[in-house]
């Protein structure tokens, strides 16, 4: 039976009414007024738009106070939700990348609670610069000259060409002109930087001579970056970042190198792919390096510039590291992070991103072998639920190739279909705390790397 739409605009209560409903009073209490009323307009604009299309009033216009409760919690809900990370990827950048230890986070809390000497020197009074401690810490840890922090790694890309070699030209090689998931891409930065590239070699080799022949008066930078997430394999060639040096140094012109991740530590030694060391650079006599605080290096979201110190010097005066810099949270976290690099022996238990990328595959594999015989009982009827070798990948930006060891649970429905292994990630995906896995090869894995608290990921997939 259908009615009379207007009829059925005529059925919705009015909000003062709402209002004064004993239930919906308490809810004026716990949320506040403005949000109640706000939301409760929202909800009768949906009962009005439900109207139009199905000429019905909606299920639960029959309890607005229940509705409201379900709504206004739903806005409580933080935007920025804790989730399982059993994706695979160590270093996610939609899920935050690294996470901090403890002693930083516990930095952080102290600078959000209480003033703090962010630009001011104790000795005499007088306003200091705010990245002048950790300048400090990194010259001690890198052998640096000097040091600069902005917001991240593509700001200190931005920051060091405007200042070294805006309205002139910079020289890169063709086969590491990268673009960085989304809207980093050299060639753009150096036009917002005010740069003309000057790109030599070819995408599979490049010579020094390319780089010695391109220089001009005009010349104010010679550049690399590493090529973090892809590789070029086979008849290849680039120039070291020692010849580049030595270039540089003949020539009277500065060098840099963007490494993307890098590592102030040599991975190698935990069994991990080698990544770029910012000292080794700066030791070869490349005069500016810039690194990202929140990849390898396991800190907060950041970008480091090291390097020597009339440059550093200038990068510090230009107007743009004003709206660049790093705030005080940010340089707590890092500051504290750093310290845990004067205890290098220490890092693989304090830095969470390294204990979970140095993980052995058999220490994933038991614990995976503890929660398979629960979740087998609870989703048994309409799964196979099984234990599967996997690899995992290092990511933000270190290669797809390299992947480490490890072992998953994996979901394949009884059933066959893809239908039902999407609802099950989607159901997942909406828990309290959400699991996110990765649907590959019909099957929906649980990679287990990232896992350090087995009971709660058990407490939300038994529910
Ligand atoms: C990741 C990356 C960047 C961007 O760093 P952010 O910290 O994300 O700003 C720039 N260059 C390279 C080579 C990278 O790998």
């Amino acid at each position: 039976m259908t009615y009379k739409p207007s009829l059925l605009y005529s059925q919705l209560p009015a909000i003062d009414r709402l209002l004064r409903e004993p239930q919906i009073t308490l809810f004026v209490e716990q949320y506040g007024q403005t949000l109640v009323t706000v939301t409760l307009r929202e909800m009768q604009e949906q009962a009005r738009i439900y109207i139009k299309q199905y000429q019905a009033l909606p299920d639960w216009c029959d309890n607005w106070a229940l509705a409201l409760s379900q709504q206004l919690e739903q806005k409580q809900t933080l935007a920025l939700k804790p989730v399982f990370n059993l994706s695979g990827t160590v270093i996610h950048t939609n899920l935050g990348r690294a996470l901090m230890a403890e002693s930083a986070i516990e930095a952080v809390t102290q600078v959000m609670r209480s003033p703090v000497t962010l630009e001011y020197s104790l000795n005499d009074a007088g306003r200091g610069h705010r990245d002048y401690a950790l300048a400090n810490l990194l010259r001690e840890l890198t052998g640096a000259e000097d040091a600069c922090i902005v917001n991240n790694n593509a700001a200190a890309v931005l920051l060091l060409l405007a200042t070294v070699a805006s309205g002139k030209q910079v020289v890169v090689s063709r086969g590491e002109l990268v673009e960085i998931g989304g809207a980093f891409r050299i060639p753009d930065v150096m036009v917002q930087a005010g740069c003309q590239l000057i790109e030599v070699g070819t995408t599979n080799r490049t010579h020094l001579k390319d780089y010695r022949q391109a220089i001009n008066e005009e010349t104010a930078l010679l550049m690399k970056v590493h090529t973090s997430n892809y590789n070029i394999e086979g008849f290849t060639a680039e120039v070291s970042g020692r010849e580049l040096a030595a270039l540089g140094m003949a020539s009277q012109i500065p060098t840099a190198i963007d490494l993307g991740s890098g590592s102030m530590i040599d991975m190698a030694q935990y069994g991990l792919p080698a990544e770029p060391m910012p000292q080794n650079y700066l030791n070869q006599g490349i005069d500016l390096v810039t690194f990202s605080g929140d990849k390898l290096l396991g800190g907060p979201q950041a970008g480091i510039i090291l390097g020597k110190k009339r440059w550093i010097e200038a990068i510090q005066r230009h107007p743009l590291k004003r709206a660049l810099r790093a705030d005080k949270m940010t340089l707590a976290a890092l500051e504290a992070t750093l310290r845990l690099y004067q205890r290098p022996e220490q890092l693989c238990q304090q830095l969470p991103t390294l204990r979970l990328l140095t993980r052995s595959q058999q220490q994933v594999h038991d614990m995976a072998q503890r929660l398979l015989p629960q979740l087998q009982a609870r989703y048994g009827d309409q799964f196979i639920v099984r234990d599967e070798s996997c690899y995992s990948q290092i990511g933000s930006g270190s290669l797809p190739v390299d992947r480490l060891p490890s072992w998953a649970l994996t979901f394949a429905a009884i059933d066959g279909q893809g239908s039902s292994l999407e609802q099950l990630a989607r159901r997942w995906r909406e828990l309290a705390k959400p699991v996110l896995g990765r649907i590959s090869g019909g099957r929906l894995w649980l990679d287990l790397r990232c896992l350090e608290d087995e009971n709660a990921l058990l407490q939300a997939l038994l529910l």
